[in-house]
Formats: structure tokens, sequence, C-alpha cells
């Protein structure tokens, strides 16, 4: 199993794999070839080579994912794909490279960061036209590793591939996960920091996005005052990865035209976290991407109650800088800092701060829409409506109440009793629904279904357009760590049903109501459940 493929019996989908590698050929490298530790300036990547491992074992595959590299479920299947994905060999046309990047971590600048754990094998170019990167993460060590080992554990990937697709099926902007593979070798890890180190699975996933850059890329070139560098970087990015944005060819508005598109994206893509209930949980530069996708899957969680204040991260546990309240404004201070490391481009903090400016404006206006199309409403009024939010989010925590259940309930109820029935299913405390507090549900019900009247739509109509965003499959946090002790013991047959699952988040599917089940008692204060740390 871990011996290496012959090139000659590489199934032709892995043998010709359409790789072009322009990160590579457009950006400068590190001239050093050995893989040690280090600082690495004056280039943006290193040359290093994935560490091969004892046996991979396929624990799961993304078929959507396998499609963007047109490749086939029989490949998929294949034991060059296991040992080609688990970092023990390299399909023809891979060259393999960590990146350099930096980041501010907490709010505090940290210097130096980059792909300590990720390896990049290469960029293709689909059937499709789409160019697309590959990465291994836990595939060992890289320059950039740090005091850390550059492998990860199964909890921690798993987590990470399903959520990836979990993601992208939910239409949330997402880098995606191909394939998870264990390597058949054992990595120590500390999971709650308390000095009671164990061995757990290792593991590696590859994923998959148009690009890997993040705000942490321009910030470290900025850092180290590497300025033409810098407007590389920022020039191969807009050109490689913005090119419907037509930019002029040099000039600070190349720069301020690229800038304001990853604000609106990012402003998108934040609504979109609040929309499905997602807090990334470690939303500092580096892992922010120039895409305006979804990218490293640590210790994030989804919101059970509707809790503002929540964070899953327990590294976060004293200031709670990235609860699901504060995500927003947190990627709007994210922004300033991207703004601060390409000044350099653009000479002027006038128009960088003009631009920055759209974030709020954009923000607030894509939130509305999302809170108009969650309640089945054409638009939101902000002034009009303001009363009916504002009390919906103060039911929503006078009762500890699960907040996707709630709104796919939303649409079952009848708009004409106002009953609140089919909402009690969303309650975890249902003793907290006092009688009084029942009766404001109820004057609650009566607003909104006089608001949903004035807008005309039939209530069939309103359901499906409720049900179409308000999903009724997310990754449960407790659900997922069923999966993980699940697949810890050899049984993957979870992780594999979990995958199928959120392939159709919108969907009723009668046959899987157990996954859409609000958390149980067991799981408020578990590990894993709702308290995760970095460890991964
Ligand atoms: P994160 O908080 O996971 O985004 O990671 C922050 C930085 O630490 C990045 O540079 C990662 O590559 C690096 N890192 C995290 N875990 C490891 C690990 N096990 N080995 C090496 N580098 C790591
Ligand atoms: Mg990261």
């Amino acid at each position: 199993m871990n011996a290496e493929v012959a090139p000659s019996v590489l199934p032709p989908e892995l043998a010709e794999m359409p790789f072009d590698n322009r990160f590579l050929e457009a950006l400068p490298g590190d001239d050093e070839a050995e893989n040690y530790r280090r600082q690495v300036a004056n280039a943006c990547w290193s040359a290093v080579a994935p560490t091969p491992v004892a046996e991979p074992k396929v624990v799961a595959v993304s078929p959507e994912a396998a499609a963007l590299l047109d490749l086939p479920d029989r490949v998929c299947e294949s034991e060059a794909f296991a040992a080609i994905f688990a970092g023990n060999q390299l399909a023809p046309g891979m060259e393999p490279y960590a990146t350099c990047y930096g980041g501010h971590q907490f709010g505090n600048w940290a210097g130096q960061l980059g792909d300590g754990r990720a390896i990049n094998l290469g960029e293709i170019v689909n059937r499709k036209g789409e160019r697309w990167a590959l990465q291994l993460k836990g595939a060992g060590p890289t320059p950039y590793s740090r005091t850390a080992d550059g492998l990860a554990v199964l909890r921690s990937s798993l987590r990470e591939f399903l959520c990836s697709e979990a993601m992208f099926h939910l239409g949330v902007p997402t880098t995606r996960a191909l394939s998870l593979i264990l390597t058949g070798e054992e990595v120590v890890r500390d999971i709650l920091y308390d000095g009671h180190p164990a061995p757990e699975p290792g593991s590696v996933v590859c994923r998959l996005a148009p690009s890997f850059t993040r705000f942490g890329h321009f910030e470290m070139l900025a850092a180290r005052r590497e300025t033409e560098l810098l407007r590389r970087f920022a020039d191969f990015t807009i050109d490689t990865d913005f090119q419907e944005l037509e930019s002029p060819s040099e000039g600070p508005d190349r720069y301020l035209g690229w800038f304001a598109e990853v604000v609106s994206r990012t402003a998108h893509m934040v609504a979109e976290w609040m929309r499905v209930g997602f807090v990334h949980g470690v939303m500092n530069t580096d892992n922010m991407s120039i895409l305006g996708l979804t990218i490293d899957y640590g210790p994030y969680g989804w919101l059970e109650d509707y809790d503002p204040g929540w964070t899953p991260n327990t590294t976060d546990a004293a200031t709670r800088r990235y609860r699901y309240g504060q995500q927003p404004a947190i990627a709007q201070w994210n922004l300033v800092q991207l703004a601060n490391a390409i000044y350099p481009l653009v000479g002027d903090a006038k128009p960088l701060e003009e631009a920055l400016a759209i974030y709020a404006k954009e923000y607030t206006a894509r939130w509305q829409e999302v809170l108009a199309s969650k309640l089945g409403l054409v638009a939101l009024d902000p002034a009009g409506d303001a009363a009916l939010v504002k009390e919906m989010f103060a039911l929503l925590q006078a009762v500890e109440t699960d907040m996707t259940i709630f709104y796919r309930r939303l649409a079952d109820v009848d708009l004409a009793t106002c009953e609140p029935t089919p909402l009690e299913d969303a309650w975890y405390v249902p003793t907290q629904a006092t009688p009084a507090l029942r009766e404001r549900l109820q004057g609650w019900l009566s607003l909104y279904a006089s608001r949903a009247r004035q807008d005309a739509v039939s209530l069939a109509e309103r359901r499906a357009r409720m049900n179409s965003v308000n999903p009724k499959y997310v990754l449960r946090n407790y659900i997922a760590q069923l999966a993980i002790d699940k697949a810890e013991t050899g049984d993957f047959t979870l992780v594999r049903e979990l995958l199928d699952v959120l392939r159709h988040p919108y969907n009723d599917q009668p046959e899987r109501e157990e996954y859409a089940k609000k958390r149980p008692d067991w799981a408020r204060n578990r590990p894993g459940c709702s308290m995760l740390s970095c460890s991964s």
C-alpha cells in the first residue's frame, strides 16, 4: 500500500493532470532548498516535499470536489490516489511548495507564520477552464512550521473535510476538500492544553481553492518593506484571480479597485456565515482568504441556541474576540490591516479609507437581504421593520432556542392563528417558556404575520423561499463529534453518511431526521461539542 505506484500504471487522469503552477512561475522562491525552520525574506515560497507516511487509508472523498479535478470515482478508489493525496508520491506535474505569510493573531502582529502544515502540490486548469490549486494539510513540516510538527490529527482533519463540503452545499463561499486520508501513524496532541498529551490517529486532507492567498501574504511583504515584491504579488493576484475586474494596468486605481472587491467579497462571506450560524473561531488575518472564501477550519462551531456572544474556541474564552456576533466587525478590522499592507501601492490613505467605508454599508445591506430572506419577506425596511427584528432576537434568547430549527419551523407556523407550537421543537429549556413568554411570542408572530401579508406572497411560496435559505441540516458540533468518535475506532460510516446528508442541506430528508435534531444534553459541555481548542 505504501509503496509508490509505478508511473506507468498510474491512471491516466492522475498521470496527465493539467498542472501549470503559475504561482511558482510568477513569484520568486526561496534559494534555500533544505527543509528546516527559518525566516524567509525576499521570496514568496519554499520548495518542500510532503513527508511520506506509513500506510495511507482513504476515509472519504468528496465526489463534487473530485469532479473539479476531472477525477472519476474509479480513480478516487485507486491505490495511486491514496498514495498521491496522502503525500507519498507526486503525480507528474506536481511541484510541492509552502508559501510565506504573516498575520495578526488575536489582534497582535505575529510576524512570519506561513504554510506550517500545508504543502501546495501545484495548480491545474480543469476541463471547464477553472483554476484549482491543490494543497495537502498535515503532510509534514515545512520551513514555516516554527515549533510545531506539520501534522494533523483525524479529529481536526475530519472536521475540516466535512465542514468545507457542507459550507459549499449551503452556498457559503469556501475552500473545498477533496479527500480525507489516514496516515497509519500516530500524532501526539494535548487537546485541552492541560498537560495530558496523548497519541491520536494522523491524517491528511487535500483541499482545493482557486488560490490559497491570504491577507497575511500581503501583510508579510509590507512588514518586511519588500515593496516591489508586494507589488508583484498584488499584480499576480489581480491578473490571476481577479481577471473579471478588468483592472487598469498600473497606478493606484488598479489596487484600489481590487481592494474594493476584496472588501465586498469579505462582507458577503461574513453575511453568509451569519445566515447559517457559522462561527469561524480564529479570524486572524492569516486565516482570511483574499478571495473571500472561508478558509482554515479549526476550532469553528455552529450556533445551536442563538447566542451572539458564543465562541467555540476555548483559546479565545477570555475575550471572546471571535464570537458569533462580532464576526462582521472583526472582518472589518482585518480589512483595515490589509489596507495598511497595500498602502505602499496606493500612496494615499484617503481612497483606502473610502473603500473601507464600503464595508459597513455593504455588510448592512447584505445582512438586511439575508434577514428578509430568512423571514420569507421580499425586503426589510431597516427603519419600519426594526422592532420586528429586535423582538425576534430578544425572544430567541429569552428561551434558549436553536437557531437553525427556529427558522426552519417558522415556515410552518400558521399565520392565521399564530400558534407557536411548531417552534417548540427549537427550545432547549421548555420550562423557560412561561405563559407570559408564550403570549409575547404569539404577539411577535401576529406582527410577523401582518408583515408577511403585506408582501402578498402565498404561504407555499413563502415556505419554499424560506426553506431555500434556512438549512435543515448543518454540521452540528455534537454530530461532527459522534463521527469523530466512530472514526477513531475505525468505523467511517458516519463520516460518509454525513458527507451525503450535507450535500442537500435545504431538503427534507425524512429518513435522516436524526441529523436535524437539536443538541442533546450530554453534549452541552463536552469538549469537541461546545468547546474546541486550537490543538489540531
Ligand atoms: P492556525 O491558527 O491553525 O491558522 O495556524 C497559525 C499558524 O500556525 C500557521 O502558520 C499554521 O501553518 C501554523 N500551524 C498550526 N498548526 C501547525 C502544526 N501542527 N505544525 C506546523 N505548523 C502549524
Ligand atoms: Mg491558519
